[in-house]
């Protein structure tokens, strides 16, 4: 839900969403297509409530063919409200003990990838001293902190929350830096939680870091920029691909009765998927965003012929 200018600026935005979705669910090994919807308008709306209604009950109409769940500007408990009117719905609150968010399987994605990441380029299999810079401290950017932390990591973060960074300094020993200097600190990993289109022709020539992995949705501005790390020696972990923990761990619902240890389990082996895309990539001297595109294709390609 956001308060987009037009209507084609929503629409851009819904198909891009929507590709990326088909494309990470492709990708995570997930028997399910890919889609996602947009509601135009401002999240803070007093009426809010009745657009989710009205919404969730155009899903119910569609009999199944497509589940909705959370994103930007609908939480755990507004999917609670989808589910009055509709039995197409996941990641809702009441589906999980208290305090427990399902943003919290994609930050484990994330620190899956930075494992990852680790083992690639250093070979090493613990994060103690590793530098990274995270930006955004939400949902998904504060957890990653605190298993990085955790791991021994040193970090350094930004937020234009002022709130959000005070409390990831105090909890999780981390530097603070201007919200516009994150992705130049001198680190081995950045981590872009927060925006779209963060790695661009101004950030990407200017980022020190060895690898990116974040959490971010739709990081690369073009798809061109893909090619531009690459050129700079800079390992890419595809967003997509490391930001699957959330659907992988939400979905189980659509299969079954959800279990957070079965979801755990299945989000640990992203570590093995993204793996396997650097060292393609390596190995062919390509983009790691390209590649990942290549397979996430050829299994739905695959799975049309089998009209799965
Ligand atoms: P969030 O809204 O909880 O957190 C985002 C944080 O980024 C906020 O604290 C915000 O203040 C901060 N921020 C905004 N602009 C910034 C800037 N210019 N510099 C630094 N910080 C800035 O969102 P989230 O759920 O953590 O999601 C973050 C990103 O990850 C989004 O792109 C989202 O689409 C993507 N994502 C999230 C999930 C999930 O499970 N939540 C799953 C897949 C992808």
């Amino acid at each position: 839900m956001y308060p987009y200018a037009t209507i084609d600026e929503a629409l851009t935005d819904v198909l891009r969403l929507s590709k990326a979705m088909t494309y990470k669910n492709a990708i995570a090994g997930l028997p399910l297509g890919g889609g996602k919807c947009v509601i135009v308008a401002d999240p803070s709306r007093a009426d809010k409530p009745d657009l989710l209604r009205a919404f969730s009950r155009h899903v119910q109409a569609l009999g199944g063919r497509y589940w909705t769940a959370i994103d930007v500007g609908v939480g755990p408990a507004d999917a609670d409200i989808l589910a009055e009117n509709c039995d197409f719905v996941f990641a809702r609150a009441s589906q999980y003990p208290d305090g427990f968010n399902p943003s919290l399987f994609t930050a484990l994605g994330g620190f899956v990838g930075v494992q990852a990441v680790a083992a690639h380029i250093w070979n090493r299999a613990d994060l103690k001293g590793l530098r990274v810079a995270i930006q955004g401290l939400g949902a998904t950017g504060r957890d990653l902190a605190r298993q990085l932390h955790e791991a021994g990591a040193k970090l350094v973060v930004a937020d234009v929350k002022d709130e959000a960074v005070r409390d990831v300094v105090a909890s999780f020993a981390a530097e603070a830096v201007a919200p516009e200097a994150i992705h130049v600190q001198d680190v081995d990993v950045f981590a872009p939680c927060a925006l779209g289109g963060v790695l661009n022709d101004v950030t990407v020539p200017e980022i020190r870091a060895r690898a990116v992995c974040g959490l971010a949705n739709n990081q690369l501005a073009e798809p061109r920029h893909g090619e531009a790390l690459r050129a700079r020696g800079i390992t890419y972990v595809p967003d997509y691909v490391v930001n699957a923990g959330g659907m992988m761990g939400a979905s189980t619902v659509i299969f079954g009765t959800p279990s957070r240890e079965a979801s755990r389990q299945r989000i640990l082996g992203l570590r093995e998927t993204i793996l396997s895309v650097l060292r393609e990539a390596d190995a062919k001297g390509r983009p790691s965003s390209d590649v990942a595109d290549e397979i996430a294709r050829a299994r739905i390609t695959g799975a049309r012929r089998e009209g799965g």
